[in-house]
């Protein structure tokens, strides 16, 4: 789609061809069932055991604390679910500590382990950028807190949070540390030794990689129950045949991305600050959301006062421009995301939200193209709110 200018990598990114080519031979060459005894299984189990390799190299762990998934939201169920009932199992602690600003795929997990499975959450309280702080964390721990999650990076509006230091108190207080990084992988470094957590979630399909597979960084030691009971895969921690050909997907994409890292940073970095200042200088009403440098630098993302973000996004794809919002349009009845409501927007800000998220592909050409139609289009937006109200 050339008539599209793609900015909207935090959604998701296409596949890196290098990926593609690695992953080809896996669907029928080599397509045998890891589990199997005979040859073309162990040619299988051997691609599967090489990609748990490479990510462990990447992530500087052990590969037998590697656990295929099939995304990132797997991840954090595996994560959330899997640990906390290992945990009460253990010693009866049923308290998870988490915040509003989550991905869905943790804080509707750890709704449902309230509503429907007797824990407790406590909704931890952000700052006016979206980011937790350890001393927040620390005050909440007790000896029934079964686990702690805290997101790496913000997929909303970009900011990133203090893993390495939250991991550091829950360790001290003995309490399992679980970060999605599934928005943080393509641009941060993923070393466990030094983030120091507990459990990581990755997603592919945020850094190149194929949809529909992700991992998850179990430490060694930490107590975890199956979530998907069945065969024995995955050291029985996540039953079902593994695919093959996406997990070595994966790992090539995660290779790539650490290999790659400060230089696909370098290249968005200018292009992402190119927006954020003359946004700000141009357009009337408008507030960065998320944190101003503590940030992901592919990552742009505000709130136009009075302005639907949807209408908004509608009238960018018209012109060619496919952004995303944050806020979940409920039919006939828009409310603005819990992340804005996290930050503290105000309703009139929290419904006008813009995420600009650029990639490997992106051009100044494209920035600026899309700079000079943004204030126009924000104009227009409110002029029809105004109309329609
Ligand atoms: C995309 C995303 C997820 C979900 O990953 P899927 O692979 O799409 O299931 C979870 N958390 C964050 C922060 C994300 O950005």
């Amino acid at each position: 789609m050339s008539d599209l200018t793609y900015f909207d990598y935090a959604a998701t990114t296409p596949v890196d061809p290098r990926v593609l080519a690695v992953m080809l031979p896996y669907f029928d060459e080599t397509f045998g069932n890891p589990s199997s005894i005979h040859r073309h299984g162990q040619r299988a189990e051997a691609a599967v055991e090489a990609a748990r390799e490479t990510v462990a190299a990447a992530l500087n762990c052990r590969p037998d604390e590697i656990v295929f998934t099939s995304c990132g939201s797997e991840s954090d169920n595996l994560a959330l679910r899997g640990e906390a009932l290992a945990m009460r199992a253990k010693s009866g602690a049923d308290w998870i500590l988490t915040s509003r600003a989550e991905h869905h795929a943790v804080s509707k997990t750890a709704e449902q382990l309230e509503k429907y499975f007797g824990f407790k959450v406590e909704w931890l309280e952000t700052d006016e950028f979206g980011m937790l702080a350890p001393e927040t964390v620390e005050k909440a721990l007790c000896s029934e807190t079964a686990l702690v999650s805290v997101m790496y990076a913000n997929n909303e509006i970009g900011t990133l949070n203090p893993i390495a230091e939250i991991a550091a108190i829950c360790r001290a207080h003995g309490v399992p540390f679980h970060s999605d990084a599934v928005q943080a992988a393509a641009y941060l470094p993923v070393d466990i030794q030094t983030l120091n957590v507990d459990l990581l979630s990755l997603g592919a399909h945020k850094f190149y990689g194929p949809k529909g597979v992700g991992a998850l960084y179990v430490r060694k030691g930490t107590a975890i129950l199956p979530v998907q009971t069945g065969g024995g895969q995955e050291s029985g921690r996540r039953a079902g045949t593994q695919n093959v050909p996406y997990i070595v997907g994966f790992a090539e994409a995660l290779r790539l991305t650490v290999a790659e890292r400060d230089q696909r940073a370098a290249h968005a970095r200018p292009l992402r600050d190119q927006i954020i200042g003359r946004v700000l200088e141009e357009i009337p009403e408008s507030r960065l959301t998320g944190h101003p440098e503590l940030r992901l630098p592919n990552h742009a993302s505000f709130a136009f006062k009075d302005v639907d973000g949807n209408l908004l996004l509608t009238l960018l794809d018209a012109a060619g421009f496919a952004c995303s919002s944050g806020s979940a349009c409920k039919t006939g009845n828009p409310e603005p995301s819990e992340v804005m409501a996290a930050i503290g927007l105000e309703r009139e800000w929290g419904l006008g939200s813009l995420r600009i998220t650029l990639g490997a592909a992106t051009t100044p050409a494209e920035v600026e193209a899309f700079l000079k139609v943004l204030p126009g289009l924000v104009q227009k937006a409110r002029v029809l709110k105004a109309i329609n109200a």
